[in-house]
């Protein structure tokens, strides 16, 4: 025969205990300083160890390949760049989606030439609706992308 677990009944609750614990809560938050800022007018304060809008340094980038195999959703595709460079004879430069990317850094930790590095930068926001980074995009300070 199959045990039946009684199931007891919730107490009542006394509801003057749940003001006064949300009385408290109030006072004690009443004089801190808010956590969230008035962005754009306000700028955030941005911890050392943030990391967002990624680099490229496309003298630095030998097309190895190695950061579009790595990074593990797809958000780098290689892309033709006809530009002069010794180091890069097939004249392939990674793409970043900026849509996709988890900012898991793989990319820059594979990197033999540390061509590629995340950064501080966070202000990525965009009209168009694609945060696809083409490699000359990805070499720009973030005001020069066209947005
Ligand atoms: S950015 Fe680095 S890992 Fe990616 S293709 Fe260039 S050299 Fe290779
Ligand atoms: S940080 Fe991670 S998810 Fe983003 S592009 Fe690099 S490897 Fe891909």
């Amino acid at each position: 025969m199959i045990k039946i677990k009684e199931i007891e009944e919730p107490k009542k609750p006394i509801p003057i205990l749940g003001i006064m614990k949300g009385m408290g809560m109030l006072s004690k938050n009443l004089l801190k300083k808010p956590v969230t800022v008035q962005y754009p007018e306000q700028m955030p304060e941005i911890q050392d160890r943030f990391r967002f809008r990624i680099f490229l340094k496309l003298d630095d980038c030998v097309g190895c390949t190695l950061c579009e195999q790595v990074c593990p959703n797809g958000s780098i595709k290689m892309e033709h760049l006809d530009r002069d460079n010794p180091r890069n004879k097939r004249k392939i430069y990674p793409d970043v989606n900026f849509g996709t990317c988890t900012v898991c850094r793989n990319c820059e930790e594979i990197c033999p030439t540390v061509a590629i590095y995340l950064t501080h930068e966070f202000q990525t926001s965009r009209t168009k609706n694609s945060f696809l980074y083409s490699p000359t995009e990805l070499a720009m300070p973030e005001y020069e992308v066209k947005k």
